[in-house]
């Protein structure tokens, strides 16, 4: 636990919240600042600041708890859609810097947008950063 972390107190009960799940390693609570009616955040108890520094273990729980999360979400509120969405540096809008995941239950008409503005790379250009990646380990 780091001291100065709020996701680490929330985690660990010492802060309150809605809390929707909970098990040993997780807790999973309402966003005070929710896109939509449900969104929730799931919070490992254990401090890792990023998806970088995620135990690959971890990461493989994380996913079966979203899924398991979005499936009783979806029955309980009846949403239409379900954005999963995790952010990592602040470029990319990660303001708490514990790992954290949004389940975000999308309903029509909610007017919320979570999307990018799609670029027009060539197809060399597509193919050179492909190359770069894969050739990464
Ligand atoms: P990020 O932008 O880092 O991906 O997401 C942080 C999220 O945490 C935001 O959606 C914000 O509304 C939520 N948040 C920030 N502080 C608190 C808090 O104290 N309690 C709860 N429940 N959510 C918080
Ligand atoms: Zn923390």
């Amino acid at each position: 636990m780091k001291d100065d972390c709020i996701f680490c107190k929330i985690a660990a009960g010492e802060i309150p919240s809605n809390t929707v799940y909970e098990d040993d390693s997780y807790r999973v609570i309402l966003d005070l600042g929710p896109a939509a009616r449900g969104h929730a955040l799931i919070l490992p108890k254990e401090h890792y600041a990023d998806i970088y520094e995620l135990p690959d273990d971890k990461a493989g729980e994380v996913f079966r708890l979203a899924k398991k999360m979005a499936g009783r979400m979806k029955s309980a509120l009846g949403c239409d859609g379900f954005n999963v969405v995790q952010n990592n540096g602040e470029i990319a809008g990660q303001t708490v810097f514990h790992f954290h995941m949004h389940l975000i239950p999308r309903y029509e008409n909610d007017g919320q947008k979570i999307g990018w503005t799609p670029g027009e790379p060539s197809q060399e250009e597509l193919q050179e950063t492909a190359r770069i990646i894969r050739e990464e380990n």
